[in-house]
């Protein structure tokens, strides 16, 4: 084996990261303006997601949308789509990079390409308060991306119909009155709503650890565009143990959605598709 260890490695090591995003230069979400719009809001939906099911619902821009933890500890795995245009949907790769690995109030969960625009903005969060703990963990990330039957398939093997993957696509397909083949393509990396998560230290893998969410803790957001959004109860419940199996304890989130009143919203406009002219050089 040749040593590749160079002599200035330490010093190579030692260099100061650059943040990749700099959030300053991102359109800033008037938050003061959404809370006083969402003093005066009413709510005119609901739907309670049960244990390992998933559930939709629609909110349309300038309307809010809150996600609670009910009965117990649960996690949640969360799509979010343009109501009109399922091929614009929650771009999870593209929120990490520019919020970071979790997400919180003020991050906003943006679409795909080549719309890139914020489709929901988070204004409040009960779990604020966690922050990063000792091992890097902390909650609402978008590092993961869903439990699913592949994946437990490729790892243990079986056949299990309860992963996140599969509640989604059978909600969507329910939704729209579509088949499974045809519902499947449209789901996609999610945001792990209550979901503790980080990376290991010193190999880097994926964790997960028992959220810390109790009933009443939730998570709130604003519709920037209309907006479908598919919620599943994990069957991994906290994610403290397992999930891919109907071993952990599991409990329903709620989704509740508001409507503001009168001009209670003036000055705000629903953000335009992504302003590049697609010509690609050509
Ligand atoms: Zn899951």
């Amino acid at each position: 084996m040749p040593n590749y260890i160079p002599d200035d490695a330490d010093q190579r090591r030692a260099v100061a990261p650059v943040i990749c995003y700099p959030t300053e230069t991102l359109p800033t979400p008037d938050l003061a303006l959404y809370r006083r719009a969402r003093e005066g809001a009413e709510k005119i939906a609901e739907v309670v997601v049960p244990p390992r099911e998933a559930a939709t619902f629609r909110a349309r821009a300038g309307q809010f949308f809150r996600i609670s933890s009910i009965e117990g500890p649960q996690v949640g795995d969360f799509n979010l789509w343009n109501a009109h245009d399922l091929s614009e949907r929650f771009y999870s790769g593209k929120t990490r990079a520019l919020h970071g690995t979790h997400l919180g109030a003020g991050a906003r969960m943006w679409s795909s390409f080549p719309h890139l625009r914020p489709m929901a903005t988070i204004i409040d969060d009960t779990l604020g308060w966690y922050g990063i703990d000792e091992y890097g963990g902390s909650v609402h990330d978008v590092i993961g991306t869903r439990c699913d039957p592949y994946t437990n398939n490729l790892l243990s093997g079986g056949q299990y119909h309860h992963c996140c993957h599969s509640n989604l696509t059978r909600a969507l397909a329910d939704e729209l009155g579509i088949s499974l083949a045809e519902a499947e393509p449209h789901v996609h990396d999610v945001l792990n709503v209550f979901m503790c998560t980080g990376f290991t230290r010193d190999t880097g893998q994926y964790f997960m650890k028992a959220s810390p969410v109790r009933p009443g803790d939730y998570l709130e957001f604003f519709a920037e565009i209309d907006v479908l959004g598919a919620l599943s109860a994990c069957p991994g419940g906290d994610c403290s143990a397992e999930h891919s199996s109907d071993t952990a304890a599991c409990h329903p989130l709620l989704v509740e959605v508001f409507a503001t009143k009168g001009d209670a919203l003036k000055g705000w406009r629903s953000p335009e598709p992504n302003g590049y002219d697609r010509r690609h050089g050509r």
